[in-house]
């Protein structure tokens, strides 16, 4: 039975739930005073849950789906800004024991080559990735309890948080990695993470059981109660994600919201992000077998329906997507970008892994560089933001939420992204993007609203002109 509540996965993600609404949504995608309710609603932006954004999602109508696009980019806009901020995956291990049918990293795959890094070889990675500018990782990992143990990976984090090279320095490391105990939670927390992340794949237990066949991630309530055992070992911003292509994108939508529903029901806190991953061709996996792929147009819609249902979490898009694509999905909510992913172990600093070699996990679609990402952004009117600060200031799980529902944020995230844009330009930017981007950083200064935060930010952005760094509200 349906329990937003429960602690079983069964129950929070609940199947006949789902079919429920996917008839309900069915019966009603033509309701046009029903659909104009729910619109009205979603206007207000305080969110809409999984049986209206099914509805949302069902309609085929061109002229909601304008009315949608508008209120995303709305949304996104006000609560957001003209702000993106940037990340890089980190690749550490591709040493896996199960047997995800989509994944090359599956434990069968002899077509790539398993390696794992040694701290050195972090610590190369890390000097490259810090001499692009980036400020912010997502570690990535297989499942390997003996080849990539927990001590393994808080090792990492360890090895990452003190590396400082010329000006660079790696002040936020999120993790990706499979899901784990209550303990374990406990122990990243201890080590000072960023966000938990873990993609649930699909959220259809039937379909996630045949996808994952071998291995311990085959356990569909133990993976998807994962971030309620991370929540309770301490870790308050945590990362959602569905994997599109592997089942019906409507299920997944519902699914996805549900699970969105299902913490702030419990922790009262919902997710920090939401990740929207599509399937990509990768060696040894066999792509052709997953038929759910959806087009760049439902993409979009998708990714303008989270927008609208939950306002305050942080999107997340990958270089799995093009330059085209990524630009469309801005403007409808997309918070966060990655820029120069390698998704080899040991693609950043080694130059004899390619990416066409086999240790990478699945092709990229946007191969430019991090000047190149951040070049355009300027160009395209958004604040590329190398910002750490909300987790480095303790303003996590309820405390960011309260903040960003109040609007409060928004008074530190946009002097917070021009300094960290300052340091990009100082430290690693090529000329052009040092002229575009002070050209926009003397015009945004201007929009700090409050006098007192405007003054301190231009002081600052002098100082960092002059050599100082690290500053923020
Ligand atoms: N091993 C961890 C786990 O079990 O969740 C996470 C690390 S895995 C490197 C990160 C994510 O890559 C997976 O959660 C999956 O969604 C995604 N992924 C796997 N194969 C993919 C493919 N062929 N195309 C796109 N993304 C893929």
């Amino acid at each position: 039975m349906y329990n937003v509540k429960s602690k079983k996965a069964e129950e929070f993600i609940n199947h006949e739930e789902i079919l429920a609404t996917l008839k309900y949504a069915d019966e009603h995608k033509n309701d046009s005073a029903l659909i104009d309710e729910i619109l009205k609603k979603a206007e207000l932006k305080k969110g809409l849950d999984h049986r209206e954004a099914s509805v949302l999602l069902a309609c085929e109508d061109k002229e909601v789906t304008d009315r949608l696009y508008k209120l995303a980019s709305e949304i996104k806009e006000e609560i957001y800004g003209n702000r993106i901020v940037m990340f890089a995956p980190l690749y550490l291990s591709n040493y896996c024991v199960n047997g995800c049918v989509y994944c090359p990293y599956h434990q069968g795959n002899k077509c790539i080559a398993r390696r794992k890094l040694t701290q050195a070889e972090i610590e190369k990675e890390v000097i490259a990735l810090q001499d692009m500018g980036h400020k912010r990782l997502a570690l990535e990992a297989g499942e390997d309890p003996v080849n990539n143990p927990i001590e393994y990976i808080l090792e990492s984090i360890d090895t990452i948080y003190k590396i400082k090279h010329k000006n660079g320095a790696i002040r936020r490391v999120n993790v990706n990695i499979a899901a784990t105990t209550v303990e374990n939670y406990k122990k990243l927390k201890d080590a000072g993470i960023g966000t938990y992340i873990l993609f649930q794949e699909t959220y259809h237990k039937e379909s996630y059981e045949r996808l994952h066949p071998t291995g311990p991630k085959h356990n569909y309530a133990y993976h998807t109660e994962a971030m309620d055992r991370a929540m309770e070992g301490g870790i308050d911003d945590v990362g959602l994600g569905v994997l599109f292509g592997l089942e019906l994108y409507r299920y997944e939508l519902a699914g996805l919201l549900m699970h969105a529903e299902h913490l702030e029901a419990t922790f009262g806190v919902g997710p920090h992000t939401i990740s929207v991953p599509r399937i990509k061709k990768a060696a040894g996996v066999d792509t052709t077998q997953f038929d759910n792929g959806i087009d760049d147009e439902t993409f979009a819609k998708i990714c303008a329906l989270i927008r609208v249902c939950v306002p305050y979490t942080g999107m997340i898009i990958s270089t799995r997507e093009s330059k085209e694509v990524r630009e469309k999905v801005l403007k409808l909510g997309v918070s966060q970008i990655s820029g120069a992913s390698k998704t080899s172990v040991g693609g950043y600093a080694d130059e004899n892994v390619h990416e066409e070699e086999d240790s990478s996990q699945f092709d990229i679609s946007d191969n430019r560089t991090l000047d190149e990402v951040v070049n355009w952004l300027i160009k395209s009117g958004y604040i590329p933001s190398f910002c750490t600060a909300c987790y480095r200031e303790g303003r996590t799980g309820d405390r960011f939420m309260s903040l960003a529902k109040t609007g409060q944020i928004q008074n530190c995230c946009h002097p917070n992204a021009l300094m960290t844009l300052k340091e990009y330009l100082c430290d690693y930017a090529s000329s052009d993007t040092i002229k575009v981007g002070n050209e926009m950083i003397l015009r945004e200064l201007e929009k700090i609203p409050n006098e007192k935060a405007r003054k301190i930010a231009k002081e600052n952005v002098e100082k960092i002109a002059m050599g100082e760094r690290d500053f923020r509200f």
